[in-house]
């Protein structure tokens, strides 16, 4: 089994934060994984970034979330490099 390293604060944030779907009436969003990484704004400096997957229990829907960010669709190519790698990782 992959090592899991202990959730972070935000990643705890993120386990608990199970928001209603609007893509259905009853599904609610389950964080499918946490990701951390390191983005570079227009002018080229870096900076830590952090942000989630999410995918509705009832219909599937795939949303994303960036801290302090509105939500976002998410692409498939999007959903197979970040949610499903690490599912394979996993093992
Ligand atoms: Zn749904």
């Amino acid at each position: 089994m992959a090592h899991v390293p202990a959730p972070g604060p935000l990643e705890a944030i993120f386990r608990v934060f199970r928001e209603r779907c609007r893509g259905c009436a009853s599904g609610r969003m389950t964080m499918q994984t946490f990701i951390r990484a390191t983005m570079a704004d227009e002018n080229g400096r870096r900076y830590p970034a952090a942000f989630a997957f999410f995918s509705c229990d009832r219909c599937g829907l795939r949303r994303k979330k960036n801290v302090g960010q509105p939500d976002e669709a998410v692409s498939d190519g999007e959903w197979a490099r970040w949610v499903e790698r690490r599912s394979i990782d996993d093992r």
